[in-house]
């Protein structure tokens, strides 16, 4: 080794030592001859001091010194020694030492870099430039601990499930399609011309593959490849660590995950703190309580349904929203009746921009001695003169709004209506600061539909996959009730995102082609596409389930230097799905082409 120990590993308990340090200079700064350095390497930073004269003086290391510039490598010989009192640093790990050198050497120079890695690059840098030198963005303190976060939520995860019988199995990434509700990346062949591998959208088939196989306990961290538009903060390769597991019910698989998860916040993680136990709510219960099927649990304000007092309603833009076979719904807002005209029309355009055709707000001044004591003037509202007392009454029973408080209610069709309300929910939670930055709260959502239907496709198509097993109870509503039936499909959300999707899988060869044939599958189509677990489900398939947490996003909750999934991740692509410091996506040689049998058809041709 070209050290004897690393920078950030020194102690008091070291003084007096000689010691080989390398690493980078992470800063320097000259006082009247006397050289200081931070030297950092990947444990972290240590004061090292080079003095040209005195009785530790070391004139050759200190004239090398000053050579020094940010991120050289070098090596330094030096002794520990305990800081004299008064110049401790109690933010440095290391900060009750230093390091006086003896001997320094210069292992590599540098160029001075295209921004300053000792500063956070986070927010500060543009994010090309870090990824363009990403290598360099690796350096920062913060980048480093998350990808170091990242390796220790991983290993965690990979000793708990081996302890539990777990076996990790790894699947090709050179397969065959396996939707999951994106397009494909395809791989041509070289071999056979005209044909294609399709990179996994999941191991999904695969994995209920090993159920059949016997495995009963399978996980792997699975890389993932989804080639759909890259919005807000999706990356084409995901990582996920995937489950399935024989033999068990949902409660089975949350449980195992909510042990997980709770774990590895509470243990691996810190200053973070979940809810126990993880809360299990329906579906249907989300969608009329929070608008959205990922609710922000770190707060309250529930949405209250208002289309039966709307119905009554003089008002007309409540009450046709309901005549229209529409819902109206809505909130209160605590504590923000006094607000302004710009603010009431901020939200209203926020709610706007959110698919919403319009917002009314109805604020309940705070002089108001209580609901029952309501009186005229103390109803602040655009539709004020529109409405009646114990109509306002009526609707802040409903949304428990009191005096101070702001209802913010949405009339229209249910999916604009929630659509709008949930996104103005998490908004307010977030302008009044209502979420508890240190919760991260962990739930599950359950019994979600089998089927949504696509406008755009006008079909019916999987919630989650195909694969999903409807409720027991449900498989007869299928060809009668589509929208009515019940899947065994459960998703872990945290703080408004969705963390995982599962769901307990259909075992059964006839039942599968079933959803399949409702789905629209030819006879032909399931075999061609399908036919390998349509014939292994043949072969004595075990009930099984399981589960997919996606761990690029638990990773952006456990920490608080991410800005965005990208910085959980060492090598990520930009949102236009580029990588700057490869420059890929790139063209290839004529000649690979013509081995893949491939021909390109220009842009303006293609479409
Ligand atoms: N394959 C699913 C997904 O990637 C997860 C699962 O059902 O286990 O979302």
């Amino acid at each position: 080794m070209l050290k004897s120990i690393s920078c950030g590993d020194l102690r008091p308990e070291h003084d007096g030592q000689s010691v080989t340090l390398a690493g980078w200079v992470h800063r320097r700064r000259d006082h009247g001859g006397v050289v200081f350095i931070d030297l950092r390497d990947s444990t972290g930073l240590v004061q090292v001091v080079f003095r040209p004269d005195g009785p530790e003086a070391a004139p050759a290391a200190t004239e090398t010194a000053q050579r020094f510039r940010a991120e050289w490598v070098v090596r330094i010989e030096g002794t520990v020694r305990r800081r004299p009192e008064g110049t401790e640093n109690t933010e440095l790990a290391t900060g009750a030492i230093e390091v006086v050198a003896a001997a320094s050497e210069v292992l590599n120079e540098s160029k001075t870099p295209p921004f300053d890695v000792s500063q956070e690059t986070q927010g500060q840098v543009d994010e090309l430039l870090r990824l363009r030198y990403r290598y360099l963005d690796l350096r920062s303190q913060s980048m480093h601990d998350n990808i170091v976060l990242r390796h220790r939520v991983i290993q965690y995860m990979r000793r708990f499930l081996d302890d539990r019988g777990f076996v990790e199995i790894e699947t090709p990434i050179l397969t065959k399609s396996t939707p999951e509700g994106a397009r494909d990346f395809l791989v041509p062949s070289r071999l056979q011309a005209g044909t294609f591998y399709a990179l996994p959208q999941s191991p999904q088939q695969l994995k209920q593959l090993l159920m059949v196989a016997g495995f009963e306990r399978y996980f792997q961290i699975a890389r993932c490849f989804r080639d759909e538009d890259l919005r807000g903060d999706r990356q084409f390769e995901h990582t996920q660590l995937d489950i399935e597991m024989s033999f068990v019910d949902e409660d089975d698989v949350c449980g195992l995950i909510e042990e997980l998860y709770t774990a590895i916040v509470e243990e691996v993680a810190t200053g973070r703190h979940v809810l126990k136990p993880f809360p299990r709510l329906a579906y249907d219960d989300v969608m009329a309580r929070y608008g959205t099927d990922k609710p922000d649990l770190r707060f309250g304000l529930e949405l209250a349904d208002l289309s039966d007092l709307a119905a009554a309603s003089e008002v007309r833009i409540l009450r046709g929203a309901t005549e229209a076979g529409g819902i109206v719904k809505g909130f209160a807002a605590p504590g923000c009746a006094g607000y302004s005209r710009k603010e009431i029309d901020g939200l209203i355009a926020f709610a706007k921009g959110r698919g919403a055709q319009g917002l009314v707000t109805i604020g309940i001044d705070a002089a108001a001695p209580s609901l029952s004591a309501l009186a005229t003037e103390h109803v602040r509202s655009p539709i004020a003169s529109a409405l009646g007392l114990d109509e306002v009454r009526a609707l802040a029973e409903r949304t428990g709004a009191g005096p101070g408080d702001l209802m913010l209610i949405v009339a229209g069709p249910s999916t604009v209506v929630n659509t709008a309300l949930a996104a103005l929910r998490n908004e307010m939670g977030e302008r009044l600061g209502l979420a508890d930055p240190t919760l991260i709260a962990l739930a599950f959502v359950t019994d979600f539909p089998l089927f949504e239907w696509d406008e755009e496709a006008a079909a019916w198509t999987p919630s989650h996959h195909l694969f999903t097993s409807p409720h027991e109870d449900h498989w007869d509503l299928i060809e009668t009730d589509p929208a009515a039936v019940r899947a065994r499909h459960y998703d872990l959300v945290a703080n408004g995102m969705e963390l995982a999707s599962g769901s307990i899988r259909i075992h059964d060869r006839a039942r599968q082609e079933r959803v399949m044939r409702f789905l629209g599958y030819t006879e032909e189509q399931m075999e061609e596409r399908f036919g390998q677990l349509l014939g292994a489900l043949e072969y004595g398939a075990p009930p099984h389930g399981g589960i997919a947490p996606g761990i690029d996003r638990l990773l952006t909750l456990l920490t608080d230097h991410a800005e965005s999934i990208r910085d959980v991740i060492a090598f990520p692509k930009t949102q236009a799905g580029t990588d700057p410091l490869f420059g890929t996506p790139a063209p290839v040689q004529a000649s690979q082409l013509k081995e893949l049998h491939v021909a390109i058809i220009p842009e303006d041709d293609a479409t």
